[in-house]
């Protein structure tokens, strides 16, 4: 009797821990965290000086008493510490008592080791969880845009995140081959840095790249190609400057790493059972992912593999939807749980 009445009380979440953005869903009230994975620390005492939106403003203005960390990379946590204080604190931020939660499901890549899967479970024990369950990001994903993961046909996704270009084939509950690339929107970001660092020898921030590739960024050539300006640090005379730029020069810039993850299709795309493939052929492939935000992404994929684009209605949101779907309805999804091997 006690026991389900705390159960009645405490809150289950759905988190998406990804390399670029964290969020949290809450059941009962959806999501309520949808953050920037970044904290910053003062230097000597490790303070929590700032997370999320705040610590990103943060990025590359810190003085010398704070530093600013990403605790993920490549999907996987990087710095375990990190991790669990970032974690708590969006846990305070969605307004859940850590006393009272229940229930976490986590996303994580899938091919993570067990030891990484270990890691994620941990951090969510520590911040209070009494149960934690992993999923596939690409499970979550494919259940967040509402497809029909139990019935015995294929479905794509490709996930392009911060730090890893995620694709997946899904059917019958489970996740059929998956392939992954080092390559997503930070490469991205890295790439317009880079071609200033080259072409212009202007040193640009790595906010400022990512705002450049958001606003102007593009796969393919646009209906009408769009010119801003950018500021940056002149790297010969130290002195700040302003340039004009156009989307022209920034897609040339974009070239590799877009080819990247083109190549990462294709190839998982070959590697797919034939039954499968057509399954694909007739549904088409499902981008999700911040990086599905860069303009005319889905065009040159349907270019490059002459497979239908589809862009989820929220690419951002459809891992942590998905964990939210789990939550409303476990008995459901039940099969799509990550097991993992005790090690103690
Ligand atoms: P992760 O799951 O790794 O945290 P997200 O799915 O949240 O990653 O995607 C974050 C990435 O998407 C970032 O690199 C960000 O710059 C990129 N992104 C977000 N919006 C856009 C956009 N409109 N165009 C291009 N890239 C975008
Ligand atoms: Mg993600």
């Amino acid at each position: 009797m006690a026991l389900s009445f705390l159960n009645f009380l405490s809150s289950d979440l759905g988190i998406d821990l990804g390399t670029a953005n964290t969020l949290i869903y809450v059941k009962g009230k959806g999501i309520v965290v949808n953050q920037p994975s970044i904290i910053a620390l003062e230097d000597n005492s490790d303070r929590i000086m700032a997370v999320g939106q705040e610590a990103r403003q943060m990025l590359g203005r810190t003085h010398q008493g704070i530093h600013t960390i990403r605790p993920l990379k490549d999907g996987v946590i990087a710095d375990f510490e990190a991790t669990e204080i970032m974690m708590r604190e969006f846990i305070k931020k969605a307004n859940v008592n850590r006393m009272m939660i229940g229930r976490i499901v986590v996303c994580v890549p899938s091919g993570i080791t067990e030891v990484e899967k270990r890691a994620v479970r941990d951090t969510a024990e520590r911040a209070g969880a009494r149960e934690v369950d992993l999923v596939a990001e690409a499970m979550a994903s494919a259940i967040g845009v509402g497809l029909e993961i139990d019935a015995p046909v294929g479905n794509m996704i490709v996930d392009i995140g911060g730090g890893t270009s995620e694709i997946a084939v899904i059917s019958l509950n489970g996740i059929v081959n998956h392939t992954s690339v080092r390559v997503g929107g930070d490469e991205m970001s890295h790439a317009i840095i880079q071609h200033f660092k080259k072409n212009f020898n202007l040193l640009i921030g790595e906010k400022s790249a990512e705002d450049i590739k958001c606003t102007i960024g593009s796969a393919v050539a646009l209906e009408e190609e769009i010119k801003t300006e950018i500021k940056g640090r002149d790297l010969i005379d130290g002195i700040p400057k302003t340039i004009e730029i156009t989307s022209q020069e920034i897609r040339e810039a974009l070239n590799d790493p877009i080819n990247t993850i083109v190549e990462a299709v294709k190839l998982s795309l070959e590697r797919t059972p034939p039954e499968l493939a057509s399954d694909i052929l007739d549904r088409g492939i499902i981008l999700t992912g911040g990086g599905a935000l860069l303009k005319g992404l889905d065009i040159r994929l349907r270019e490059e593999t002459s497979m239908a684009i589809h862009v989820a209605e929220d690419p951002l949101t459809c891992v942590v939807d998905g964990c939210g779907k789990i939550l409303d309805h476990p008995e459901q999804y039940e099969k799509v749980l990550l097991k993992q091997k005790r090690s103690n």
